[in-house]
């Protein structure tokens, strides 16, 4: 009884905001808010949440957004992290803006996409007032939150076998392009930059409005995983120390591939589908060509011996996380120097 009253006194602690300037800014601490976005068929509000660090002085602002994809709350146990443990608002300058939850619904349903419009939230930037309830999502980050960042971190997760890497969009002006990598070498982890150009994603978006963004991939989805956790918080701290945001030495992330600059990003996507068997470890080095896999069939024959297409580094297997092979699945990431 008396947890269930201490859990709603506590609730109605956390103010329901439509802008950020409704807060009510005491310097050095965090505030909880939920900004609202509709109403379910039974008419109950649904908001998603939003936490702000302010700092004690001026400085830049920074978004820390996860759960854009449903499944991948590695980037929610990063957020908790730095602003409920790690960071000390009495000694930031700026102030820290977190999203831990973009997409609710499809963290409710522990999917990807959103279950409402079956959409990919991370394919529908900027969004839209008039839209479904993805673009609507998508519009509601943009114009209440987004506005007011002038750096973004957007936590995303890969099925493991993979490592933690963080991707930088080959968007945007060239001022941005090199903050953003910036920040991803502040970062610390090995960093790729995509050729073609997805549409709709969060960071593109991002990058073509001038805002320098860097997405880290942790490792796992539905799970927290300690070692890509540890690399989000000290990554992102790194960030901060590089934007002026707080004082200190970076300090190098454990158990993953350096940041190295110029990298790209090439995926393979499964011709034939089947059992894969791996031949190569995730950060083995690999010549283009090169058999990494094996695909078998129902009667245990080998249908394709899988290659790399670049010679490079495997960062990540993520098959949707499963060893079972569908034509189009995702096989493997690589990085190779352009
Ligand atoms: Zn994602």
């Amino acid at each position: 009884m008396f947890l269930t009253e201490e859990l709603n006194r506590r609730l109605s602690e956390i103010t329901t905001i439509h802008s950020l300037e409704e807060l009510e800014h005491k310097t050095g601490e965090v505030h909880a808010a939920r900004l609202p976005i509709g109403s379910l068929p039974d008419c109950t509000e649904f908001s998603i949440p939003v936490l702000v660090g302010e700092g004690s002085e001026p400085g830049p602002t920074l978004l820390l957004t996860a759960l854009i994809h449903g499944v991948e709350i590695g980037g929610y146990d990063v957020i908790r992290r730095l602003i409920r443990e790690e960071i000390d608002f009495k000694k930031v300058r700026g102030r820290v803006v977190a999203v831990p939850i973009v997409n609710p619904f499809a963290l409710a349903v522990s999917n990807r996409f959103t279950p409402q419009d079956s959409a990919d939230l991370n394919r529908v930037f900027p969004g839209s007032a008039n839209g479904t309830l993805s673009h609507r999502i998508a519009h509601t980050l943009v114009e209440k939150i987004v506005k007011h960042a002038d750096y973004v971190v957007d936590y995303h997760s890969c099925n493991p076998p993979s490592c933690v890497f963080t991707i930088v969009d080959a968007e945007g002006s060239a001022e941005v392009q090199e903050k953003s990598m910036g920040m991803a070498q502040a970062f610390g982890a090995i960093t790729v930059a995509p050729s073609d150009k997805t549409q709709g994603t969060f960071s593109g978006y991002l990058s073509s409005v001038g805002k320098p963004v860097i997405t880290p991939e942790l490792v796992f989805s539905r799970r927290f995983d300690q070692l890509s956790s540890d690399a989000g918080v000290i990554g992102t701290l790194n960030v901060m120390k590089y934007l002026g945001m707080i004082d200190g030495q970076p300090q190098e992330l454990l158990g993953t591939p350096p940041f190295k600059r110029g990298l790209r990003y090439t995926a393979l996507f499964a011709k034939t589908g089947g059992f894969i068997y791996f031949s190569k470890k995730v950060t083995d080095h690999v010549e283009k060509d090169e058999v990494i896999a094996t695909i078998r069939n129902p009667w245990g024959e080998v249908v394709e011996e899988v290659r790399a297409p670049v010679t490079g580094m495997i960062i990540a297997y993520p098959m949707a996380g499963n060893q079972a092979l569908t034509t189009g699945d995702k096989i493997a990431y690589f990085t190779s120097d352009f």
